[in-house]
């Protein structure tokens, strides 16, 4: 069976302990690889490469350190084929989607930080009536951990490394147990790329004994996380007496406002994606749909109707518009959501049962699901699903659209529909959520703030905001007279 392995001081090297993980392949329930169940020791060696490999990189000149994240960038696009495939089979998600969306964008990551970073500036004041001038520093902070989520492996990885990375820091870092195969494979990538030796290093293991001794290292100053609201605020809590710096993307259940005024063939489409893209696990999927009553009606009728026509297949098929969910366990959650509907008051329109594929009998299958609610305060509208599923409610008015929106501890994304352009600002303006897209959802500008407010984390990730996170303001004052 095939081992992955961790990367450590640029070199692949099992755990320590030599205890190793089952990895399931999700399409057919059976596990295809192992992988390292690491140790505290383990992450002390990668902490002890990367402190060695600190003072080097982080005076690495910023061209060579570019050069170096854009050859990681470009090998990643070389390797599409083959990451492609890997994702898919580790994440049960549709080969045609990691192939347009989730392998492209870690390399973006790369290409996008390998710029950034040389267009970063730090502020300078002068202090008129003081004779002083003040000027800040951009210091790298050191060794910083960073740790993602299974939902979009290899794009959320590469989107906190390649900034932390930038700005001179050197990392140690935790893929999810559920996917470690993509970031296993980046290690080879940045070696080929020329990256100095400890500079990255992957460790792979549980939450709870990997990820945990990377968040309990006293010298690892600065931690990156994405993943679940109760995970972030455990760390939150390990991570406040050491003082570290924390980025945190949580959960999310983001409300989709449609208004009939709107453009209704682009909304539908969208609509459709925005809630069972990659099988509805994506934080920013629009899991509550919210429909002015005028079109209600019709909208379910066709929202339903495309729904019941995506094809549920393997990740391989390149038809499958609906590969399997991630694990057992999470899809029996999602399931558990599904099965609450009639308790909770709630109509499954369409969808809600498992499903059997020729030769993946034992893969994680979900129908795409579609549930009427009455009750906004239930389950299935207040809590995080994470799958293919979504609930629909009418609404009368902007007033009522809105606290519906806001009705929830979360606050990631926000889509609204509609072509007036005052009732879109105004809304806009007063959603509860760090990102708000209006006839559109998931178009993405690297350059911009990307992070949640309420329950869905502290912190912004993307261009600036993130080069800011990874690195520490210093601010240096000179008396000329
Ligand atoms: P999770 O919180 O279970 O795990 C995320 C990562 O944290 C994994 O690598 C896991 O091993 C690690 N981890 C778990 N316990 C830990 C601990 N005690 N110390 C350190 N690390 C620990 O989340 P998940 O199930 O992998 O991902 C799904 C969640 O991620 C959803 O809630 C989703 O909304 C969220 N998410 C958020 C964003 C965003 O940008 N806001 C993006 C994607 C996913």
């Amino acid at each position: 069976m095939k081992k992955i392995l961790n990367y450590i001081n640029g070199e692949f090297k099992a755990p320590l302990l030599d205890q190793w993980l089952d990895n399931y392949n999700p399409s057919t329930g059976k596990i295809y690889s192992l992988i390292p169940n690491s140790s505290t020791k383990d992450v002390q060696l990668a902490y002890e490469a990367a402190k060695q490999a600190f003072q080097s990189w982080s005076n690495t000149p910023l061209q060579e350190r570019s050069e170096i994240l854009s050859r990681i960038s470009s090998l990643i696009i070389e390797n599409i084929d083959t990451l492609a495939n890997a994702e898919a089979i580790d994440n049960g998600k549709p080969l045609t989607l990691a192939t347009r969306v989730d392998i492209p964008r870690s390399s973006s990551n790369f290409q996008f930080f390998s710029h950034a970073i040389t267009q970063f500036a730090s502020e300078a004041h002068e202090s008129i009536g003081l004779d002083a001038i003040n000027f800040t520093l951009r210091q790298s902070i050191g060794v910083v951990g960073c740790i993602s989520p299974w939902n979009l492996p290899l794009y959320l990885f590469t989107w906190k490394i390649a900034p932390a990375l930038a700005a001179g820091n050197t990392v140690v870092a935790k893929p999810s147990e559920i996917t470690p195969m993509t970031a296993y494979l980046l290690g080879d990538i940045c070696t080929k790329a020329g990256l100095p030796k400890g500079v990255l290093n992957i460790v792979h293991g549980l939450g709870n004994t990997t990820g945990q001794a990377i968040i309990e290292h006293p010298d690892i100053k600065a931690i990156s996380f994405t993943g679940g609201t109760a995970t972030g605020a455990h760390i939150a809590k390990t991570a406040a007496p050491m003082f570290k710096k924390l980025s945190l993307e949580l959960g999310g259940k983001n409300p989709n406002l449609i208004f009939a005024d709107c453009d209704y063939d682009k909304m539908l489409s969208t609509t459709v994606r925005s809630s069972f893209a990659n099988q509805g696990q994506i934080c920013l999927c629009g899991s509550r749909i919210f429909v002015e009553r005028t079109i209600y009606d019709k909208f379910k009728i066709d929202f339903i109707q495309r729904t019941k026509s995506l094809k549920i297949g393997p990740p391989l098929d390149s038809t499958t518009e609906i590969g399997a969910l991630v694990s057992k366990s999470h899809i029996e959650k999602v399931k558990s959501y599904i099965d609450l509907a009639q308790q909770e008051g709630g109509t499954v329109l369409c969808g809600g049962e498992y499903v059997t594929i020729k030769d993946h009998e034992d893969g994680y299958y979900l129908q795409p699901t579609v549930i009427e609610v009455t009750d906004i305060n239930c389950k299935l509208t207040q809590e995080e699903i994470f799958g293919p599923v979504v609930t629909i409610m009418p609404f009368d008015n902007d007033e009522e659209a809105l606290a519906l929106a806001n009705n929830v501890r979360y606050g990631l994304s926000s889509t609204i529909w509609t072509n007036n352009l005052n009732r879109s600002m105004f809304l806009a303006k007063h959603i509860q959520a760090g990102i708000v897209w209006i006839n559109t959802w998931m178009m993405r500008d690297l350059r911009t703030a990307f992070g949640g407010v309420k329950d869905s984390g502290v912190g912004r990730e993307g261009g600036q905001e993130a080069l800011r996170f990874f690195t520490e303001p210093k601010n240096v004052c000179i008396h000329y007279k």
